[in-house]
């Protein structure tokens, strides 16, 4: 997810920054100095307009941190180590070790953030209505924080997953349906169609009022769909290979085919055993996988004089993968890598099972079909 630096840490929880907040935190100081403060409390200097922009955003930059923080909290009390907080560009996350074991203890680490920024707003804008006078500058500091913490409460309770509103959408689901995969699921569903709304919402912004916001909102709701659906698959993944290692999933029944072998012996292979690939074996060495893809590139009237050596895909452009390797890891690393197959070596080379995704995807229906049942 790029680069990211450590800041600090607060009860043993690393805090860490994402580079793109560096932008915002310019973007958020620039324009808190240069045009909001300026037009709220007329007549100070530019560096006291300065001052009040860093500190405002230094104080938003901390009002996300406590939001996270809150979430955090709740989480180690409900037995949820936290890995650390990330900070980014349209706020933070708190990376749980694991995920809540029950529907209930979901609620309750998800509800702490919104809650918390909620407090704040209203300790500030209490803070601004009781001690402060509008039109100074340290009032409408203030206000300002007391508003953007209320615009995250409010954002963030959104009934978009993996939003904390979509989150406590699915804990309720949940609640009531026993399974966590259906819920996911559902709230999942709902998540795009929010995600969907706001990408319209922000077509028709962009051509019925020119404005430059509808982009944002187009941004934003892309973004939420696609974390939507890779959140979704993520869960499946570890829900059907919870605990296991590639060699438990991979196939074991390895047919092989030489790097001498023809074209036309290779048609014959897939013909007679039906898989899709076969890892390239000569003696004891692996030299890559052969797929019906590469064949193709062939024309048929070539398949009696050229080699399988001529149009595998090497070894080293092969994903290569250990046997002890966590299966979900894996699984998700291919997803995200969109590659079709892996061969499994072991660590003196030798190579002691195939991996494929179909196999995998139909293994993952196989279970959530039974797993319903
Ligand atoms: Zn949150």
């Amino acid at each position: 997810m790029g680069k990211s630096f450590r800041l600090m840490q607060i009860r043993g929880i690393p805090v860490e920054i994402h580079i793109s907040w560096l932008l915002i935190f310019l973007l958020f100081s620039i324009s808190l100095a240069q045009s909001f403060f300026p037009l709220m409390v007329e007549g100070l200097s530019a560096s006291v307009y300065w001052t009040a922009g860093i500190i405002t955003t230094l104080l938003i930059f901390a009002s996300v941190l406590t939001h996270e923080l809150g979430h955090s909290f709740i989480a180690i009390n409900e037995g949820i180590p936290i890995k650390k907080i990330t900070l980014f560009v349209f706020g933070g996350i708190a990376q749980m070790e694991a995920e809540p074991s029950s529907p209930k203890s979901e609620f309750k680490v998800t509800a702490a953030g919104p809650l918390t920024s909620l407090a704040i707003a209203l300790f500030t804008g209490a803070l601004y209505y009781t001690a402060m006078a509008p039109g100074q500058i340290t009032g409408e500091a203030v206000f300002f924080v007391a508003r953007v913490n209320l615009i995250m409460a409010v954002f963030n309770l959104i009934p978009a997953f993996p939003l904390d509103g979509g989150r406590l959408f699915r804990s309720i689901v949940w609640f009531f349906s026993k399974n966590i995969l259906k819920a996911t699921r559902i709230a999942v569903i709902l998540g795009s169609v929010f995600s969907f709304i706001a990408m319209g919402l922000g077509i028709v912004i962009i051509f019925y009022q020119e404005n430059i916001f509808g982009i944002w909102l187009i941004f934003l709701g892309w973004m939420l769909y696609q974390a939507g659906q890779s959140s979704y698959s993520q869960l499946v993944f570890k829900e059907t290979f919870s605990g296991m290692k590639v060699s438990e999933v991979m196939s074991t029944n390895l047919e092989t085919i030489s790097p001498d072998a023809t074209l036309e012996e290779l048609a014959d292979s897939f013909l007679h055993f039906k898989y899709g690939a076969f890892p390239v074996v000569y003696g004891s060495t692996t030299h890559g996988l052969v797929t019906l893809q590469n064949m193709k590139e062939v024309p048929r009237e070539k398949w009696a004089f050229t080699t399988v050596a001529h149009i595998l895909t090497p070894l080293k452009d092969t994903m290569v993968i250990r046997p002890n390797r966590d299966a979900a890891d894996v699984m998700l690393k291919m997803a995200t890598q969109d590659v079709g197959r892996a061969l499994v070596m072991d660590e003196s080379g030798e190579l002691v099972g195939l991996l494929s995704r179909t196999d995998m995807m139909r293994f993952i229906q196989m279970h959530m079909i039974l797993g319903e049942e």
